[in-house]
């Protein structure tokens, strides 16, 4: 079974710990080594900050997966310290917004002097897996440059209209900026990174993360061959929601949907991605039992519990993801 996952940050990364989980776990069984998992990685949030270039959700998946995150935090490394970011504070040097841990500066000095070498993400982000072992493929969506943008404004006419990168408006302004409108910036002139058309067309199965549907997995559809990779694959494609009754389970995702003009709710999500026999995303969609009930037409739509609350609970997600897969299989 070659599993292809699409994938954000904090919520990508934990949804992924129980997707190797239940791999590894059901290979056991098979007396098989591990199931192939592939996940594919939103870049979209990457910016250059003090020369630096910095990968939120690659950071994230790669550090979760290789024991390396702060399990408190949910994001940077354990352990962490801050004192190059205090002393560039104490320069003036701006921005002092962005959380750039000690540790973590290690990560993003390599990355950038790899980059700078020549070589493109798709390579870094391979080279530095090799000591993070993630034990799943981690491809970066794409290896061009793509930012997501927001476009905000004072009020309703449109006063003192400006956009900036993603980061600045979610960790800086706390996403309180009001937002018109979010731009993945080079997504039109992107290609997916190498592998990641192939992944999708030999998968036996897609999950989406429940990862944030706008600024995650949105920019990743926006690249024109994922979209139309993901419309080709005989593969079943599952979601999970990232809203749970009616707000998103951490972060501030119900700030991105309504920009958007998106339900803040387990069925807006799945509206929002469309079935793929109308041409959308999704062939199935898991809820929260809490939103058991919900229904979409042209998905078939299942309620587990969504709370990724540890490994096996995650696991047991991937499970049903599956599941739904073999059935809506079947039934092609
Ligand atoms: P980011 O890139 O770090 O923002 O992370 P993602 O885009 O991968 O994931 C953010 C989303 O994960 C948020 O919209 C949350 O609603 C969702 N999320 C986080 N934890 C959970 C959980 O335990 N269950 C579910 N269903 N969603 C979660
Ligand atoms: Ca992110």
């Amino acid at each position: 079974m070659r599993i292809v996952v699409l994938a954000g940050g904090i919520g990508g990364s934990r949804f992924l710990l129980g997707v190797r989980a239940e791999a590894g776990r059901d290979s056991q069984q098979n007396g098989d080594s591990a199931e192939p998992v592939t996940a594919i990685i939103n870049t979209a949030d990457d910016v250059t900050l003090h020369g630096l270039r910095i990968c939120p959700d690659l950071d994230s998946v790669m550090y979760t997966l290789g024991a390396g995150i702060d399990p408190e935090r949910g994001w940077g490394r354990a352990k962490e310290t801050w004192t190059v970011k205090d002393e560039l504070a104490a320069y003036g040097a701006e921005p002092t917004w962005f959380g750039l841990g000690d540790r973590d500066i290690a990560t993003h000095l390599i990355r950038t002097r790899m980059l700078d070498a020549g070589y493109p993400l798709s390579a870094v982000t391979e080279a530095l897996g090799e000591r993070w072992r993630p034990g799943v493929k981690v491809l970066p969506m794409t290896d061009d440059r793509v930012e997501t943008h927001v476009v905000v404004a004072d009020d309703d006419k449109g006063t003192n209209r400006r956009a900036m990168h993603f980061q600045e408006w979610w960790i800086r302004h706390h996403a309180e900026l009001r937002a018109e409108k979010f731009v993945p910036t080079g997504a039109e002139d992107a290609s997916a990174a190498p592998g990641v058309v192939a992944a999708i067309a030999a998968a036996d199965v897609v999950l989406i993360a429940p990862s944030n549907p706008v600024v995650s997995i949105g920019t990743i559809l926006s690249i024109d061959q994922i979209r139309t990779a993901l419309a080709q694959t005989s593969a079943p494609v599952i979601g999970l929601s990232p809203i749970i009754g009616g707000a998103a389970v951490r972060g501030m995702a119900e700030k991105c949907l309504p920009v958007i003009g998106a339900e803040v709710s387990a069925a807006g999500v799945a509206r929002l991605y469309g079935a793929r026999r109308d041409g959308g995303l999704l062939d199935g969609w898991l809820v929260d039992e809490t939103d058991a009930g919900t229904s979409v037409d042209g998905i078939e739509v299942r309620a587990v519990p969504l709370w990724m609350t540890d490994v096996d609970t995650t696991a047991a997600m991937a499970r049903a993801a599956l599941d739904v897969a073999q059935e809506v299989g079947k039934r092609a």
